[in-house]
């Protein structure tokens, strides 16, 4: 795959999908940041992989909820790197319940960790990419942003409002050289979906077309083709990943 950036930021890459994102990016020839918060030894474990293989990578620890943080990490990326050509917006977290018990603040963490923070990384990226007139965002929502999900209003409103700002996002920059993409995964197997009981996954699995859940690797190639010269002309669309479930 073709890409005229040279370095990427994916946030939340020490483990699950953006793991793979960062394993695959680096793969492509990007210098691939590996963001995480809590596991420093995962993200380690990311870039030495991304190396071993003949790629480069950093490892940047920081709290995407944080936004002094989050603008911290951007600088040192361009201070060390004098350019930040993309961003992945995927770090995010689930905090499920019926919305009958769902307090405030459980509503409030999920926005704050999977919408707000893509905000800010979104509006900083904005700032930094104008000045070379070139850059490309990546933001992962889900499937559960385009058809809503019993237990899971504050995730699904994260999604769905992650949807509508990518797009805006994409209005406002078109003419910077930016662009703002969404993938929309289904169901895929990492360590966000084994918490479900398997009886909610053979529900799940049955309602799924291709029969059966995603694999991170496939996230990453869709999100890889989007951030690449191969997208040049595409912005602020939704790609939706998820083996027919929602068409
Ligand atoms: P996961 O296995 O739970 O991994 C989450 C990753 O995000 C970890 O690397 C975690 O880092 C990081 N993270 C969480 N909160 C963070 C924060 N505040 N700051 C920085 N990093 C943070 O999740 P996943 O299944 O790979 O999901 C990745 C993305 O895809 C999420 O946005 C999720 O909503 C979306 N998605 C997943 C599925 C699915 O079926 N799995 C479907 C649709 C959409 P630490 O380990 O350091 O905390």
């Amino acid at each position: 795959m073709r890409f005229s950036g040279q370095n990427v930021l994916v946030t939340g890459s020490s483990r699950g999908i953006g793991a793979e994102i960062a394993k695959v990016l680096g793969g492509y020839g990007l210098k691939v940041w590996v963001n995480y918060r809590s596991g420093a030894d995962a993200a380690e474990a990311v870039k030495a992989e991304i190396i071993a293989a003949g790629g480069d990578a950093e490892t940047i620890g920081f709290d995407v909820s944080d936004e002094a943080a989050f603008v911290s990490a951007i600088k040192t990326i361009v201070a060390a790197d004098g350019a930040f050509s993309y961003l992945v917006n995927n770090a995010g977290i689930t905090n499920d319940k019926l919305a009958l018990r769902m307090k405030r603040d459980d509503f409030m963490s999920v926005i704050n960790a999977n919408l707000t923070s893509a905000f800010i990384g979104c509006r900083e990226s904005m700032k930094t990419m104008r000045k070379k007139k070139f850059g490309a965002i990546v933001n992962i929502a889900s499937i559960v942003g385009e058809t809503g999900n019993a237990g899971q209003t504050n995730y699904a409103a994260s999604k769905g409002g992650l949807i509508a700002m990518t797009k805006s996002f994409a209005q406002e920059s078109a003419t910077s050289g930016i662009r703002y993409n969404t993938v929309t995964p289904g169901f895929i197997a990492t360590d966000m979906t084994d918490e479900l009981s398997d009886d909610i996954k053979s529900t799940f699995t049955s309602k799924i077309p291709m029969g059966r859940f995603g694999n991170p690797a496939e996230v990453a190639e869709a999100t890889a083709f989007l951030l690449s010269d191969h997208a040049s002309y595409i912005t602020g669309e939704t790609l939706k990943v998820n083996g027919g479930m929602y068409m």
